[in-house]
């Protein structure tokens, strides 16, 4: 690990302060940029501990839920208003990693993770231009079992690593960011990039910008929205094929509908394409199958990840029945 210095900020001025330093970054849990530190592949001059900023949980004046950047992955998933108005969010986070490490990571720290591709973490030998841009990618023609199947680019073929954020891009959540210019807001499903030319950019996060909070939109769907994670092992796994889904009927018929994957795609890959496939249709096993197939329509697999297209599909259509089933 390289020499670093460490402060901690109890106020987002001071923590924008701090970090003006050359080579500043914000840590969180610390449960991935610690990992990455100890494994020399980021190597931060100085961390600004922003973990003493609002954790705080609260209903916005229009109905909806505002979090705090420093709220711990473990709070949200258990409070309440999660459990009940989003309950998409409390069953993602509550597929993600273990319990003890769910204590430890923020909100912000879990949209910041970075890629679990195993040549990104290996600095001896691997080529990735993630890592080293330019370098090259060896996971294209290596072992790219839990890489993408949408919206890859011969640069990079990583998946984003996170269930929560698959929650929060079918929830239609904002981001408010701050920094020394001052605030703006950003859509979710428009935080994370696809990887193009420029795999190491990952986010339009600014230099020196921090997430301060996180907005869900009120919106009744969403209280009839779930989470379904498939995976190699049933806990402590990244996901091969996630689903995000809430759905509301009007006398059999798909009245509005919200669809998300994760483990396909460099960022949480939002189903447009599907939704818009549902609405106005009866809601039927065919129905759902053909939605997940004009999603699914691009997907180019690679040589080892070719079942991710059908098991996308067959969870896609297995969520959206439950969701009916339950709807009915
Ligand atoms: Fe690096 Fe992306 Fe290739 Fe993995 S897939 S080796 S992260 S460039």
């Amino acid at each position: 690990m390289n020499p670093f210095t460490y402060a901690r900020a109890e106020q987002a001025e001071d923590a924008l302060k701090l970090a003006e330093a050359q080579g500043a970054r914000f840590l969180g849990g610390g449960t991935n940029l610690v990992d990455l530190m100890r494994e020399t592949i980021e190597r931060p001059q100085s961390l600004v501990d922003v973990t003493g900023l609002s954790a705080a949980i609260e209903e916005t004046s229009a109905g909806g839920l505002r979090i705090g950047a420093a709220a711990r992955n473990s709070a949200v998933a258990e409070h309440r208003l999660v459990r009940t108005l989003y309950p998409v969010l409390s069953r993602a986070l509550l597929a993600g990693a273990s319990g003890q490490i769910r204590n430890m990571a923020t909100l912000g720290g879990n949209i910041m993770q970075r890629t679990r591709c195993a040549y990104f973490y290996d600095d001896d030998g691997s080529r990735c231009n993630k890592r080293t841009p330019g370098q090259g990618c060896d996971a294209a023609e290596g072992f790219n079992r839990y890489h993408a199947i949408l919206g890859a680019s011969p640069s990079c073929v990583a998946t984003h690593a996170s269930d929560m954020c698959v929650a929060l891009a079918v929830l239609d959540a904002v981001i408010h960011l701050r920094s020394p210019r001052g605030e703006r807001t950003v859509p979710f499903v428009d935080f994370h990039r696809l990887p193009g030319e420029t795999p190491q950019v990952e986010t339009v996060l600014e230099p020196g910008e921090l997430i301060l909070t996180v907005e869900l939109p009120a919106n009744p769907i969403a209280k009839r929205s779930t989470y379904r994670k498939v995976r190699d092992r049933s806990s402590y796994a990244f996901a091969l094929v996630s689903v995000a889904a809430a759905l509301e009927l009007d006398g059999g018929k798909v009245k509005d509908v919200r669809l998300a994957l994760g483990g396909v795609a460099h960022k949480p890959w939002r189903a447009l394409r599907a939704e818009e496939a549902l609405r106005g249709r009866e809601a039927t096993p065919e129905n759902f199958r053909a939605a997940a197939g004009a999603e699914l329509i691009d997907a180019k697999p690679l040589r080892y990840n070719a079942f991710k297209i059908e098991l996308a599909a067959r969870t896609i259509t297995a969520v959206l029945q439950e969701l009916a089933e339950e709807a009915q």
